[in-house]
């Protein structure tokens, strides 16, 4: 499903058997995406792998839609954004000084304090951690290497446990970049729309994701088609 501002891409890939969505979106886009699934034949109870980018709401909120799935997703990034979301649950009004411990690239002045609050208060508002599906059905990227044909890119910066997925197809390779890539034109632009965990990371993993060759799918924008330029 095309990502947009106000919901994430989802990407869903098939072989053989193995039915697997990448990204699952926000809890209230789950009809649309059983719908999506629907007319490629395919029911919840069809897919059997789940990845994550990252564990943000917009994207893996629709895990616990798919029951037979396993769930490939970073240890360290499910531990981090809980406890982020530990500390939200515990104001009423998150602002900058409450995410800060988390995203210290914030300390820098050019972040507006008001969308620093409305995005603490959306993640509030639709947080809800059995979204994830069940930890037993978690499957840990640290320990467990995906299936052929899928490999991880670590794209930390974002958060700073972040990353992508290079799926290879009968053609061009595809890379699911979550929010290492939130808009298409954020590849050349040198400034970031959202705090980052951390700057340099975050432009770091624009630069690989740049020397990709296939398609991309930025977080929140189209895919589109990528050539490395070699200098
Ligand atoms: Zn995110």
């Amino acid at each position: 499903m095309r990502g947009g501002a106000l919901r994430a891409s989802s990407v869903l890939a098939r072989r053989g058997g193995e039915i697997a969505i990448f990204d699952t979106g926000l809890a209230h886009h789950a009809a649309s995406l059983v719908a999506a699934l629907a007319l490629e034949g395919i029911t919840p109870q069809d897919v059997t792998l789940v990845f994550n980018t990252h564990a943000h709401v917009d994207h893996s909120h629709n895990n616990a839609l798919f029951p037979r799935a396993g769930i490939y997703c970073s240890k360290r990034d499910r531990d981090w954004t809980r406890a982020l979301h530990e500390v939200l649950a515990r104001v009423t009004r998150p602002g900058p000084e409450h995410a800060l411990p988390f995203y210290p690239a914030m300390a820098a002045s050019t972040y507006n304090p008001k969308i620093v609050r409305k995005l603490l208060a959306i993640e509030k508002l639709l947080w809800d951690e059995s979204r994830w599906g069940g930890t037993d059905r978690a499957i840990w990227l640290e320990e467990v290497e995906p299936p052929s044909g899928i490999s991880v890119i670590e794209t930390p910066g974002h958060a700073p446990h972040h990353v992508s997925f290079a799926i290879e197809t009968g053609g061009r390779a595809v890379l699911v970049c979550g929010d290492a890539l939130l808009l298409r034109e954020d590849l050349n632009a040198r400034v970031a729309l959202m705090p980052p965990w951390d700057v340099s990371a975050y432009r770091a993993s624009h630069d690989r994701i740049r020397n990709f060759d296939g398609v991309i799918v930025p977080g929140h924008d189209e895919p589109f088609d990528n050539t490395p330029v070699r200098e």
